[in-house]
């Protein structure tokens, strides 16, 4: 089906709300110009535009069914005495173009594995996005060190880099910048900072998968870069995780942490162990599915992006309408999500909840952003219990209260929506529907604002 094309006026109000960027210049193509003016909400009793279905997630390829019965039949079904997770690792490292790859139970081990490594310890302070799963800052408390927030650009959704430099006290160690959705930060702009003031940098690229930075895959542009392979996520392994490096010492040492502290490459156990570690290991039957499951990752993305940056150009055109800015440097972009922000004041101030309605209602699933969670509980949970209040003083958390404001942030969490990164890959008439939908609940603004 047909989109409708926007008058130059109605186009501007979308503009002046903010800048628009994406990563390849469209041609002027023809756009149809259906309008929704005359037909009813589905929300309201009417149609919906979007009658049929959305694909699946996860998909599987029914090869890996004899490989796993195969596995299981050995009995054989631990990294101790197996070959497959070692196997994953090399071919991890090779499609992402790293030297190592450590294999681990989950992102969130993964992201505990590495902050060790490189030294996070207790009463240290770690820089972090603060637009990111739970399980993100999560793994700096495991440390007992404190996350300190970095605000978000409003218009890339990521750790905005002029912002880093005020937040490092003598405490700081590391940061910890999230590529969210699969969008690349400007990690030359993170590692300029990190390295005038001698910290780590571990990348969260638990969302993304093969995702580029002028070129180079995320994950391989810092200390350590981190991956999730939870049912979700673009490579999906039921549960599973992994740390790449490029150092050869340091991934030895992520091994033997991550392996209960047990003696790994060249070092010699001189008596017990070299060093305290936990069971963070990925075991036979994960590495057979995420093994299968990489092989289609590349030709997914290319979907998603395809489909992405066709949604962009489309969408762009609506009123209140912003698509997602890449940031300097972002070369590719994977989109675990679609995300973009929606602007109440060009839809007759319908809060964002009404408008999701008023969408899904549709037959188009969305879901919002990531709450403001720099004012969760948690935080003050942590900062009363017993072990927070012997590492840090009142001074310095009171210091993080009054620094815990964050406007970039707020501004994405309170605008943000989304679509699941399944329904990227739908069929282009899938994607007007998307586009449709929205036009639809445009067009019939009064109306729904009258509801
Ligand atoms: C999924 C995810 C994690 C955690 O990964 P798990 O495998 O679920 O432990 C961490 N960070 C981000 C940004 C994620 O999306």
């Amino acid at each position: 089906m047909k989109t409708r094309k926007f008058t130059r006026r109605e186009v501007i109000v979308t503009a002046s709300a903010g800048a628009v960027g994406s990563m390849i210049n469209w041609p002027l193509s023809s756009i149809g110009s259906p309008s929704f003016a005359k037909e009813k909400l589905a929300l309201l009793g009417g149609e919906k535009v979007h009658k049929g279905t959305w694909p699946d997630w996860p998909v599987w390829d029914q090869t890996v069914e004899k490989e796993i019965v195969d596995m299981f039949r050995t009995g054989r079904w631990w990294r101790g005495t197996g070959e497959h997770v070692e196997v994953f690792e090399k071919k991890y490292a090779e499609m992402m173009g790293a030297r190592r790859c450590l294999a681990t139970a989950s992102g969130t081990t993964a992201l505990i594995t590495a902050l060790e490594v490189l030294g996070v310890d207790a009463g240290d302070e770690v820089l972090v996005s603060p637009y990111t799963f739970i399980a993100t800052y999560n793994s700096i408390f495991f440390h007992k060190a404190l996350p300190v927030f970095v605000d978000t650009d409003p218009e890339t959704f990521l750790m905005d880099p002029s912002k880093i430099e005020a937040k490092i006290t003598d405490r700081t160690v590391a940061i910890l910048p999230v590529h969210i959705y699969g969008m690349p930060v400007d990690m030359d702009g993170v590692n300029k900072v990190a390295k005038a003031h001698n910290l780590k940098v571990v990348e969260d690229a638990c969302q993304a998968w093969l995702a580029e930075y002028r070129g180079k895959k995320t994950g391989t542009l810092a200390d350590l870069g981190c991956f999730s392979f939870q049912n979700s996520k673009h490579i999906p392994g039921g549960e599973g995780g992994a740390i790449l490096g490029n150092d050869d010492d340091i991934m030895d040492k992520a091994n033997s942490i991550h392996n209960c502290g047990r003696p790994y490459g060249k070092m010699k156990p001189v008596q017990g162990y070299p060093y305290r570690g936990g069971n963070f290991r990925m075991q036979q039957s994960q590495a057979l599915i995420l093994m299968s499951q990489m092989k289609r990752a590349q030709k997914d993305n290319d979907i998603r992006l395809d489909n992405a940056l066709y949604l962009d150009k489309k969408l762009k055109e609506i009123p209140g309408i912003i698509p997602v800015k890449p940031a300097n440097g972002a070369t590719r972009a994977v989109y675990h999500l679609y995300p973009f922000r929606y602007k109440k004041e060009a839809f007759n101030n319908i809060p964002k909840e009404k408008f999701m309605k008023a969408v899904a209602a549709e037959g188009v699933p969305i879901t919002g952003g990531y709450g403001k969670q720099n004012k969760d509980l948690l935080f003050e949970e942590a900062f009363n219990s017993r072990g927070y209040k012997r590492l840090f003083s009142e001074e310095r958390l009171k210091k993080w209260r009054d620094e815990n404001n964050l406007p970039g942030n707020d501004q994405v969490c309170d605008e943000v929506l989304s679509f699941y990164q399944s329904i990227l890959l739908g069929s282009k008439a899938d994607m007007d529907d998307i586009v449709n939908a929205i036009t639809k609940v445009y067009e019939n603004r009064n109306e729904l604002a009258k509801s």
